[in-house]
């Protein structure tokens, strides 16, 4: 795209707008303002203007300051409780200091435009000392008006820190990468890390890119209070009634509601299965010694698990492990002894099934050893000791309903 072409015409550039909607009233909350321009009739987007570094900054902030008015100019007649999310690089923020971009908000503050509604959709940024200082003193100084904060393109791994250092008020996040069954499995893993963290400091989670039915049930699953993607909606020149989609969206829900309590009754009907089975087990072979009893206990769960082991309530291990191999259930010394208080949940689950004296069923989680993806059912099978049986990939596959 020729930026001179661009920056002589600039009665053709203008703002497309692309609505985000919340879960809780299935609303259009807010719309992402994002630039166009038209030539010979065709709107193209001028995402590869901003992004070229061949372009000078003023010419750049020229343009982006037409589109932030013309935006405005539109927004102040959109209802109060509708925020604006505009897009804005490290350049076009620090351009003479951000004073230009935040004189042009507050213009906008005395037509009644509260500058709450106003929110910056801001990459994270590698660190690059004194620029970064100067980035990070600038979002708090314009935060300080009410201006809220939106961390895009957090990417796959890391920048924990930065994401808790800028304490955003929402952390926004791509489901591109969803699209590709190869990295989903991990990307899954990702996205329930950054839900955790965006639950710690208090930022809101906001998915964009959803493009298909099952990337919004992904985002309705994982924590999503704002949704955003050409399956919803796709970016326009026109503002939408705030209720469009709400009767469309309470049906789409609807439908993840019903497939998440299936899966939940599921899951406690397995777990009310293992402890009867194992109760029955235990009922029967009072006498056994615990090596005797595991050995009961793999023959008769042989289809569904391929480990277990016996704990006290510390989490030393006091029996070996067995474990199931390809001929057959072998016994493994080298376990007993071992402990495994440090693993998440363990001792609240002890204190759980010492307290409630039943069996639990643990989430998915991924075996250190396998590296497949497993359940483990627990049982207290006295006073002070516990039952743990892991179950294997391919029952749990067999039982789709419980992956
Ligand atoms: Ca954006």
């Amino acid at each position: 795209m020729d930026a001179l072409e661009i920056l002589s015409n600039l009665d053709n550039v203008f703002p497309y707008f692309q609505p985000i909607f919340s879960a809780d009233e299935q609303l259009i909350i807010a719309y992402e303002v994002l630039g166009r321009y038209i030539s010979e009739g065709n709107i193209i987007s001028l995402g590869p203007f901003f992004q070229d570094q061949g372009i000078p900054d003023e010419y750049k902030f020229e343009v982006d300051m037409l589109i932030v008015r013309k935006a405005l100019d539109k927004a102040v007649d959109l209802e109060e409780e509708v925020s604006i999310f505009f897009n804005r690089s490290v350049d076009l923020l620090m351009y003479e200091s951000g004073e230009p971009f935040l004189n042009e908000l507050l213009q906008y503050e005395k037509k009644g435009l509260s500058l709450k509604r106003i929110v910056l959709e801001i990459s994270i940024q590698n660190g690059q000392g004194e620029t970064l200082h100067q980035f990070e003193h600038l979002l708090h100084y314009y935060r300080t008006y009410g201006i809220k904060i939106a961390l895009t393109n957090i990417g796959s791994t890391g920048h924990f820190e930065r994401i808790i250092k800028l304490e955003p008020d929402i952390l926004k996040i791509s489901l591109e990468a969803l699209r590709s069954t190869a990295t989903g499995v991990n990307f899954h893993d990702v996205l329930f890390t950054l839900s955790l963290l965006a639950r710690k400091i208090g930022s809101t989670l906001l998915f964009e890119q959803i493009e298909m039915s099952y990337q919004l049930q992904f985002a309705w699953k994982n924590g999503g209070h704002y949704y955003q993607g050409f399956y919803l909606q796709p970016p326009a020149g026109e503002f939408l009634t705030r209720d469009f989609l709400k009767s469309r969206l309470k049906e789409k829900f609807h439908d993840f509601i019903s497939y998440e309590k299936r899966k939940i009754e599921a899951f406690f009907l397995t777990t009310k299965h293992f402890q009867a089975k194992v109760q029955e087990i235990l009922m029967k072979n009072k006498r056994l010694e615990y090596e005797e009893l595991l050995h009961v206990i793999s023959k008769e769960l042989d289809k569904a698990a391929f480990r277990m082991y016996i704990c006290n309530e510390d989490g030393f291990q006091t029996s070996a492990n067995f474990f199931k191999e390809q001929h057959g259930w072998v016994k493994q010394d080298e376990y007993k002894d071992k402990n495994w208080s440090w693993r998440p949940y363990f001792l609240a689950n002890i204190i759980k099934m010492r307290d409630e004296q039943k069996g639990i069923l643990s989430d998915l989680y991924r075996d250190i050893e396998s590296g497949e993806p497993i359940r483990t059912f627990s049982y207290p099978i006295n006073a002070h000791e516990y039952l743990f049986i892991d179950i294997a990939y391919d029952y749990l596959f067999e039982h789709d309903q419980l992956l």
